[in-house]
């Protein structure tokens, strides 16, 4: 059995939310514990170049969350390399089990969990994971020099990858099933100048396409959504950049849920529907989903805990 370990103030998850309710909960003197998951640092460890995070032009994402972790356990946090399995939200002090075998005691909790990648959910998609399928263009571009590739998606993730894999590919088809995407402007023209860019609208995949033996992809079998019309598009790597999916799958039964898996806050705060348990970023915004709103969220959940241990 492993021990158990109170904190005031639990913060789960280590993407620019996690980190900036650590930094605001340490200045707070709350002497938060920080657990990281198994993506420390979140989302943007996955991606290379990043523009709009204010105050750096160009600040490489991986870059980015070393930075932010060194500031919160500068201010005094204490990071932890561990997974919250389980999460006891129905009484005071809240209770936390880690995969290490560490059972956490809360007296206030902040869920900073994220968004995890979508999937088509095509069996052959599931086939070829792995083997050809990839939704990381910076984790798996580099096996793809000299070949074909796919990106499924319109959003900025979709062109940004597609942009990103042009440094390894000998070509780069973006399959959308619109003619319109959903990607920021500045994106869109870089997209649409690349000369080794083809955009396909209106298509969406059916199939992924290929061999046993080895196993790797060969094509991608696509429907033309309004027509019907079959296409097979010859490629070594199919990267599905569709969007991503809210990480609440620890407190699905526990916290009030919205548009499709959110975590529902009351409005302009941080407050869940069980009092101490606060969340911030991407597992309570499916709007605007950016790496400083999601900053700025964990800024107010931990303004939002502090408050709340004032008055308990
Ligand atoms: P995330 O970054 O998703 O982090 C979630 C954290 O929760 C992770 O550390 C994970 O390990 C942890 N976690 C999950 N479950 C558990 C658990 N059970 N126990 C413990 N920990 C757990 N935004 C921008 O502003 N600019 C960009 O240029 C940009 N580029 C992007 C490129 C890509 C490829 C992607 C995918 C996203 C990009 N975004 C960008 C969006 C941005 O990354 C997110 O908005 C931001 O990272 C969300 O931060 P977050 O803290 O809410 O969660
Ligand atoms: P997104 O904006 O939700 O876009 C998802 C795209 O995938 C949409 O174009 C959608 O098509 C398509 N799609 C969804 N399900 C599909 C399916 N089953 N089959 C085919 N296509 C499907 O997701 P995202 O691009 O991952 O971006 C998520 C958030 O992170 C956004 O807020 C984005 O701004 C942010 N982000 C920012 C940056 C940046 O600032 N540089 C970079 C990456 C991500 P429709 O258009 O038809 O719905």
């Amino acid at each position: 059995m492993g021990e158990t370990r109170h904190t005031r103030v639990l913060i789960i998850g280590s993407g620019p939310a996690g980190y900036t309710a650590a930094v605001y909960a340490a200045r707070a003197m709350l002497n938060p514990i920080l657990v990281q998951g198994i993506q420390p640092g979140g989302q943007l460890t996955i991606t290379t170049e990043v523009e709009n995070w204010p105050g750096d032009t160009h600040v490489m994402g991986p870059d980015l969350m070393v930075r932010m972790q060194a500031h919160a356990e500068a201010m005094g946090a204490e990071v932890i390399a561990d997974h919250i399995a389980a999460l006891d939200l129905s009484r005071r002090p809240f209770t936390a089990e880690a995969d290490s075998g560490t059972t956490y005691t809360a007296d206030a909790v902040i869920l900073a969990t994220g968004a995890q990648a979508k999937w088509l959910g095509l069996p052959s998609e599931e086939q070829f994971k792995g083997f050809g399928v990839s939704a990381c263009a910076t984790c798996d571009g580099f096996f793809y020099r000299g070949k074909r590739v796919v990106v499924i998606g319109g959003g900025n993730t979709a062109v940004e990858e597609a942009l990103f894999l042009t440094n390894f590919a000998s070509q780069v088809t973006l399959i959308h099933r619109r003619d319109r995407l959903r990607a920021e402007k500045i994106m869109q023209d870089r997209l649409f100048k690349h000369p080794k860019i083809n955009v396909l609208w209106h298509h969406e995949v059916t199939e992924v396409l290929g061999e046993d033996n080895p196993r790797g992809v060969t094509a991608v079998r696509l429907r033309h959504v309004t027509t019907g019309q079959a296409t097979d598009i010859p490629c070594d790597g199919v990267f599905v950049a569709i969007g991503h999916a809210p990480a609440s799958g620890l407190v699905r039964d526990q916290l009030e849920l919205h548009n499709g898996g959110y975590v529902r806050v009351d409005a302009g705060s941080t407050r869940t529907s069980v009092p101490g348990v606060f969340a911030a970023g991407d597992l309570t915004d499916h709007i605007y989903r950016q790496a400083v709103t999601s900053a700025g969220m964990g800024c107010m959940a931990a303004l939002d805990a502090e408050k709340f241990l004032a008055g308990h």
